[in-house]
């Protein structure tokens, strides 16, 4: 880092007797120009950790003056919480992680403590230096306050919530009316009618549906989404899943299979042996992994005219791993990194009949993520889809003390016996 410093520290006296220093000052006044005046905060960190540049900007965001802050431990002057005030660990500071990694990263809902205690929430990237033999010899870090654009956000998501949480309960009652028409038994209308209503009743199935997708995605937005964690042990959570989930794909003539890496789960295998099947614990919570499970079922379902429907379970030591394949039309290479995104459908003539909101696979993601997990696709047109979840693997000694540390958890809950007469 010596260059950088000598750059802005301080001009060599003889610099301007030859070109070279003089169009070095030019640039350095140049730069300094713009670090002064931009909006975003800038530091700079050598790989020993301390800090060898703030712009004014980042003096004010962090509550450092320059030359306080400047040769500092960045731990000591850059505190990056999460919305809670929650210090940041290791694995999610930017620096540290481009200090390590050596790779940029990028952090949109940091949020920056400063000295004086403000808490400022901050867009942040940060970008590791290489000196010319490619050695890292430090990051930059440019962070700007994004105060209020989140407040935009939340109340775009507040909006969105209050008014699909509003509007789900008439749609409810059309509904049910609608239903109650269609009932012989208590009403009587004639074949045309029925047609009429039949379709109504599809239409605000669909709507009610958007409803509660659009309520649960700004809810996923905004962090506000319920999750109940546990240990869960996939295999048998996931046969058991897939017997309740097969019956849709069966009425519509479609194979269902459940597989899993050691064979048909506790049967005996071709050679006659029982297959012991791997615990595959993960924490998460049941109830929110059911509905991305499902949702992925469904569209399998949804989009497969013919063929079988796979769902699988794998694992390392690290990481456990379930997968829908099917036999649908694929989705094409294109639409593939935009599929997770709010609203994305993928414009064919079957997405245009086949009803959806488009919301489903991005909930889906942000479930997923909630629990530290990955999704994502693998498509072939004309053959079919496999979307893949990891989810972080426990160890059986990690979920019996996760267990038995939320068994003593609900016994302290639980009222305390009172003597009775
Ligand atoms: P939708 O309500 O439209 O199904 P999703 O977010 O669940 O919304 O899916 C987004 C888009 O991804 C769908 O509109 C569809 O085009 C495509 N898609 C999802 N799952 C499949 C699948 N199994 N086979 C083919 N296309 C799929």
């Amino acid at each position: 880092m010596d260059w950088f410093k000598k750059k802005i520290k301080g001009v060599d006296t003889n610099a301007s007797k030859n070109t070279l220093a003089t169009s070095l000052v030019e640039e350095r006044t140049k730069s300094n120009i713009i670090l002064n005046s931009i909006e975003s905060g800038v530091v700079v960190i050598d790989d020993h950790n301390s800090i060898q540049l703030v712009n004014p900007a980042a003096a004010r965001l962090l509550g450092w003056a320059a030359e306080e802050a400047i040769g500092l431990d960045y731990r000591t002057v850059i505190h990056i919480v999460d919305d809670k005030n929650k210090e940041y660990p290791d694995h999610m500071n930017p620096f540290k992680i481009v200090l390590e990694k050596h790779e940029s990263h990028r952090d949109n809902a940091a949020v920056l403590a400063s000295k004086t205690g403000t808490q400022i929430p901050i867009n942040i990237t940060v970008t590791p230096l290489f000196d010319a033999s490619q050695h890292l010899n430090g990051v930059v870090g440019i962070f700007s306050d994004v105060t209020e654009q989140r407040r935009e956000e939340r109340q775009r998501a507040e909006f969105i919530s209050t008014a699909s949480h509003e509007m789900r309960t008439p749609v409810a009652a059309i509904e049910g009316y609608l239903a109650l028409a269609m009932n012989d038994k208590v009403a009587k209308i004639d074949v045309k009618a029925r047609d009429y209503l039949e379709k109504a009743h599809s239409s605000t199935q669909h709507l009610g549906q958007l409803f509660q997708d659009l309520l649960t995605s700004a809810k996923a937005e905004d962090g506000r989404l319920s999750n109940h964690p546990s240990v869960v042990e996939f295999g048998s959570y996931l046969q058991q899943l897939s017997e309740d989930l097969k019956f849709g794909a069966e009425k519509k003539g479609l194979l269902v299979e459940y597989i899993t890496n050691a064979g048909d789960a506790g049967h005996p295998n071709a050679a006659g042996t029982k297959v012991v099947t791997p615990l595959y614990y993960v924490y998460a919570d049941p109830d929110r992994m059911r509905e991305v499970i499902t949702n992925l079922f469904d569209n399998a379902v949804k989009y497969t005219d013919t063929g079988k429907i796979t769902i699988g379970l794998t694992g390392n030591e690290s990481i456990v791993q379930f997968y829908i394949h099917d036999t649908g039309p694929g989705i094409p290479p294109n639409d593939i990194p935009h599929l997770f995104q709010k609203f994305y459908r993928v414009d064919t003539s079957a997405t245009r009949t086949i009803g959806g909101t488009g919301l489903g696979l991005f909930i889906c993601r942000k479930i997923v993520e909630l629990f530290n997990g990955r999704i994502w696709v693998e498509s072939e047109v004309n053959k079919g889809s496999t979307f893949y979840i990891n989810l972080p693997r426990l160890s059986t000694q990690k979920a019996s003390e996760l267990q038995k540390a939320a068994a003593s958890q609900s016994v302290s809950a639980m009222p305390t016996p009172t003597a009775t007469i």
